[in-house]
């Protein structure tokens, strides 16, 4: 009796605790999982209790119906985590529906208590078993060391079920559920552990992915979805790093959309932030596998292109600045007669390269090489590609401009045509040989 009282206060105390973890779910954005897991152990720890005092009868079901609505909100807590969703909890409250029918219709007895705890254990396997599945589908790219906890624990306890199940079905329940019976005994210890061992792998998960989160937002530029300023700089440091050992080269390029506050102006800020995902997407086009994005802030963006040296650089810009060109966005605010509401978008470019082994240079001072090259387009009437790299001093125009731009600017003196790529026109200054 005094056991039965402290256990009561203890399971009390336990659901309390949890019922607080659900609170935490409902009014957090994190911890989604964990509020599931508290409903679950809540569950646990009444059905414990239930069946401690008195293990027979109508005790009997709702300890049964207890620890399956335990493992239903465990089901679901994982598939929380996993970001998935499945018919298997709701087989679980059909399963309990038809428990509560089978009582009240005096139907719970003996032999069903049999028939129940097989079938609970079948659909706990399947609810383990599923679990780990998703775990691993959610988490192809890469899996971390609380995700393969997780998946073993779940693994383990769907093949316990089954067995304990098969084991169920041949030799039967026994007759008085109070006394100590082996396979009751284990499933009880096997439950518990595997509840305390899911909880930690939960807390453990749910926790690493908040990490995660973190730092995504803290790297990540909500927007557009690709590296902020202060993460591109971060990855550039670590390539100047790598580069100023091995001798290798890369390029930075950075560009500014021209003339972006009249498309702002003229069709609404909302508008103007569809332009810029849409030129992200472009850049996403450009560059390849290897290379890094980022926004540099405003309508300003770069990209780090390992192992490119200027003309590889001029090749990723050329092909952007084709992709940009194919841009014609309709503006939901229409402006006069016939397709004025249509939106093209031109780029300023400067590229910058590094050229390996040199340690007095930073990446400060790469970057506003750069900045500086980009400006240079601009000043030169934009739309168009500047490089500073002096041996390779290049300016190159795009149809839109047709050697001027809206302002009227036209093309830097001594320039002479090169060649072309494609359609396009490319232009040298000052001169200078490719
Ligand atoms: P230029 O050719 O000289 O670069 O002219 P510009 O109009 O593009 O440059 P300016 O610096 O005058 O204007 C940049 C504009 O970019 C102003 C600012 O409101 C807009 N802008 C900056 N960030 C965002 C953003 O996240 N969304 C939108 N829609 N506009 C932005
Ligand atoms: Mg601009
Ligand atoms: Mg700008």
């Amino acid at each position: 009796m005094e056991t039965n009282v402290i256990l009561f206060v203890g399971a009390i105390l336990l659901a309390g605790g949890c019922i607080g973890l659900l609170i935490v779910r409902l009014t957090s954005p994190f911890f989604q999982g964990v509020g599931w897991l508290g409903a679950s152990f809540a569950c646990g720890a009444l059905a414990a209790v239930v069946f401690a005092d008195r293990g027979y009868g109508f005790f009997l079901l709702l300890a049964d119906a207890l620890i399956l609505l335990a493992f239903v909100f465990l089901h679901v807590c994982f598939l929380e985590l996993s970001g998935r969703e499945s018919v298997v909890p709701r087989l679980g409250i059909a399963l309990l529906i038809a428990q509560v029918l089978s009582y009240f219709f005096y139907l719970h007895a003996h032999e069903l208590r049999q028939l129940s705890v097989v079938t609970i254990g079948l659909l706990v396997a399947v609810q383990a078993g599923e679990s780990a599945l998703l775990l691993k589908k959610t988490n192809q790219k890469g899996m971390d060391a609380p995700v393969w906890f997780n998946i073993a624990l779940l693994l383990g306890f769907a093949v316990f079920n089954l067995v304990r199940s098969a084991i169920v079905l041949v030799v039967g329940t026994p007759t008085d559920p109070q006394l100590p019976n082996p396979l009751e005994v284990s499933a009880a210890v096997v439950f518990l552990g595997a509840g305390i061992g899911l909880g930690f792998g939960v807390f453990w998960m749910e926790g690493h992915q908040i990490r995660l989160k973190l730092e995504q937002l803290a790297s990540i530029d909500p927007l557009t979805g690709i590296y902020n300023r202060r993460s591109f700089i971060a990855l550039c440091e670590q390539e100047l790093l790598r580069t100023s050992r091995s001798g290798e080269v890369f390029s930075l390029i950075m560009f500014d959309l021209d003339h972006f506050k009249a498309i702002n102006d003229r069709h609404g800020h909302r508008f103007g932030d569809s332009v810029l995902c849409e030129v992200v997407d472009k850049l996403r086009n450009s560059v390849r596998n290897i290379d890094i994005v980022g926004r540099w802030g405003g309508e300003e963006f770069v990209a780090l292109l390992p192992k490119a040296d200027t003309e590889a650089a001029l090749i990723v810009a050329r092909r952007l600045q084709y992709h940009v060109d194919s841009i014609s966005m309709v503006s939901p605010r229409a402006h006069g007669i016939n397709g004025e509401n249509r939106v093209t978008v031109t780029l300023s470019i400067g590229i910058a390269t590094y050229f390996g082994h040199d340690p007095s240079i930073t990446i400060h001072d790469l970057l506003h090489q750069c900045d500086s090259a980009m400006y240079q387009a601009k000043a030169e009437g934009r739309d168009r590609i500047v490089s500073v790299n002096p041996q390779l001093a290049l300016i190159q125009t795009s149809s839109h401009g047709s050697g001027s731009d809206a302002d009227g600017a036209q093309h830097a003196t001594g320039e002479s045509l090169l060649g072309t790529v494609g359609e396009k026109p490319i232009f040298t200054a000052g001169g200078a040989q490719i």
